[in-house]
C-alpha cells in the first residue's frame, strides 16, 4: 500500500512513525514545502540565536532514509484528484496514492489595513522561512513592531527582545493572551517583559501603515491616533487552517476540512489531522490524530475523541504557567471563582454547576493532570466539602456505607 502525506510537522511525521512501527512495508511519500523539519513552538529559540535550524529538528537527519521514507520538500501540493487518486504539485508532478493524509496545518493571516500587506518587511511568525527571515531583519532593525499579543505573538516579541530590538505590542484586547491567561497572571507576564524593554499598547488596534519608497512599512498608525515607528512589522493575529488545494475537490470544508470521529473526511481513504482540521491547534494533539488517522489508514477502527483542545502551558523569563479550560467565562456572573496565591504561585478555578470549567496554574504546575481528568470528564466536584485547592484522586473514593462496596467518583 502506498500512503502520501502533505505536511511534514506534528500530525505527518507522526503519522509517518505510527505507518512505519505497525507496517514496515508500507510505501511512505510525504510532501512538504518547506525545507526541513522543525519544530514551530521552537522558532523563537532560533531566531533568538539559542538553537540552530538542526537544534529545532525533531527527527534526526536520517529519520526519511532510516525509515526508507521518500521525502519532497520544496514542493506544494497545489490540487487534489480524489477520482483518480493523485495529488498535483507546483512543479507539475502527479502523486498517485491508496490512501491520503491531509496534514497541512494553518497559516498566518494578515488583516487587510492599509499598507500592511503592501510592506515588504512584515513577516508572520509560523515557519523556519519566516524566523531566517526577521533572523535577517534583525541585522539592521533598530524597532520592532507585534501585531497580537498571543502566545505565537509573545513568543516572537521574546527572541526580538534578545536579539536588542526596541519591540512595541499592539495588542486589541485588554490584555496579553487573552486566550490563556486572567488578568492577574497576564500582568505577571506583562512586568516581566516590561523589565526586558517591551513597550504594551493595549485596547488599541493599527488601522494604517505608511510605506515608503522601496515599499517598506516605516510607520504603524492605531485607532487611538498613535503612530509608531517599524523597521520590522511581525503579525500574529490568528491563523487559518491551510487547505486552499482542495477547494476544488469534492472535499468538505468550513473554516477548515471537516472530518468524522475517525479523521476521514467525506471522501473514503482522504484523512486529515492537526490544524488542519480545526479540532485543536496545539502541538500534542496533532501528534495524537496523526496516529489515529495512521492507524485507520492501516485498517484500524479508532476514534479521536480529545476534543479538549484548551490545554496550554507557557514559560517566558523562568515563570510557567499552565491554563486548561475555559479561564474566562463569558457567565462569569454564574459561576464559583475561587483563587489562591502566595508570593511565588498564583492559581485560579472556575467552577459551574458543580461542575470545573478552567483551571490556571502559574508557578508551580505539579498536578496539572489531575484538574485536566476532572475538566476532560465534567467530574462533580460540588458534593466534596474541602478546599477546592487540596482536592485530589483520594478524595473520590470512598466506601458505600449501606453495602461497602468501594465507589469510585471518577
Ligand atoms: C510560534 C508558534 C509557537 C507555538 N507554540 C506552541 C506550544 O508551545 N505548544 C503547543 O502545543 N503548540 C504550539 N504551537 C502550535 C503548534 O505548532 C501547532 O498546533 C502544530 O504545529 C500543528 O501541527 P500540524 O502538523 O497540524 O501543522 P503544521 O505544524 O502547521 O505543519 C503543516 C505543514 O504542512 C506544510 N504545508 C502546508 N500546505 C502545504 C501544501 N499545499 N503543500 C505541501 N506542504 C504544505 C507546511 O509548510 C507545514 O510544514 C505554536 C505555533 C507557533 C506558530
Amino acid at each position: 500500500m502506498k500512503i502520501v502525506i502533505i505536511g511534514a510537522s506534528a500530525a505527518g511525521i507522526s503519522a509517518a512513525k505510527t505507518i512505519k512501527s505497525t507496517k514496515p512495508d508500507t510505501e511512505i511519500v510525504i510532501i512538504s514545502k518547506e525545507d526541513r523539519i522543525h519544530s514551530r513552538c521552537m522558532l523563537h529559540k532560533f531566531l533568538g540565536h539559542e538553537r540552530d535550524a538542526q537544534g529545532i529538528s525533531f527527527v534526526n537527519e536520517d529519520f526519511f532514509e532510516k525509515n526508507n521514507i521518500t521525502l519532497l520538500n520544496n514542493t506544494t501540493v497545489i490540487g487534489l484528484e480524489p477520482d483518480k487518486k493523485i495529488v498535483k504539485t507546483h512543479d507539475n508532478q502527479d502523486i498517485s496514492y491508496d490512501k491520503l493524509l491531509i496534514a497541512t496545518g494553518a497559516s498566518y493571516f494578515i488583516p487587510p489595513i492599509p499598507g500592511l500587506r503592501e510592506s515588504k518587511n512584515v513577516y508572520g511568525f509560523r515557519d523556519l522561512k519566516d524566523a531566517q527571515l526577521l533572523d535577517t531583519e534583525c541585522l539592521t532593525a533598530k524597532n520592532a513592531v507585534v501585531i497580537g499579543a498571543g502566545l505565537v505573538g509573545m513568543d516572537a516579541v521574546a527572541a526580538l527582545l534578545e536579539r536588542g530590538l526596541k519591540v512595541t505590542v499592539i495588542e486589541m484586547t485588554a490584555d496579553i493572551m487573552s486566550l490563556q491567561l486572567d488578568k492577574k497572571s497576564a500582568q505577571a507576564y506583562q512586568q516581566l517583559f516590561e523589565k526586558e524593554g517591551a513597550e504594551f499598547i493595549l485596547n488599541d488596534k493599527v488601522v494604517s501603515v505608511d510605506v515608503n519608497a522601496v515599499g517598506r512599512g516605516e510607520m504603524v498608525h492605531l485607532a487611538s491616533g498613535k503612530a509608531v515607528p517599524a523597521d520590522v512589522i511581525v503579525i500574529a493575529a490568528g491563523v487559518r487552517p491551510a487547505f486552499r488545494f482542495v477547494e476544488e475537490s469534492e472535499i468538505k470544508t468550513n473554516h477548515a476540512i471537516l472530518v468524522g470521529d475517525d479523521l476521514q473526511t467525506n471522501i473514503n481513504g482522504i484523512y486529515a489531522a492537526g490544524d488542519v482540521n480545526g479540532i485543536a491547534g496545539i502541538w500534542p494533539n496533532a501528534m495524537k490524530q496523526g496516529k489515529i488517522a495512521a492507524l485507520n489508514m492501516l485498517g484500524e477502527n479508532l476514534r479521536y475523541d480529545d476534543r479538549y483542545a484548551l490545554k496550554n502551558t507557557m514559560n517566558f523569563y523562568g515563570l510557567t504557567t499552565l491554563s486548561l479550560g475555559n479561564i474566562n467565562p463569558e457567565d462569569e456572573e454564574k459561576c464559583d471563582i475561587f483563587t489562591r496565591e502566595d508570593r511565588n504561585n498564583y492559581q485560579k478555578i472556575v467552577i459551574r454547576n458543580g461542575i470545573i470549567q478552567g483551571v490556571i496554574m502559574q508557578g508551580n504546575i505539579n498536578g496539572s493532570g489531575f484538574w485536566q481528568y476532572l475538566i476532560k470528564n465534567k467530574i462533580d466536584v460540588s458534593g466534596i466539602n474541602k478546599d477546592i485547592f487540596d482536592l485530589s484522586f483520594a478524595d473520590f473514593y470512598g466506601i458505600n456505607q449501606e453495602n461497602g462496596e468501594y465507589n469510585y467518583a471518577v
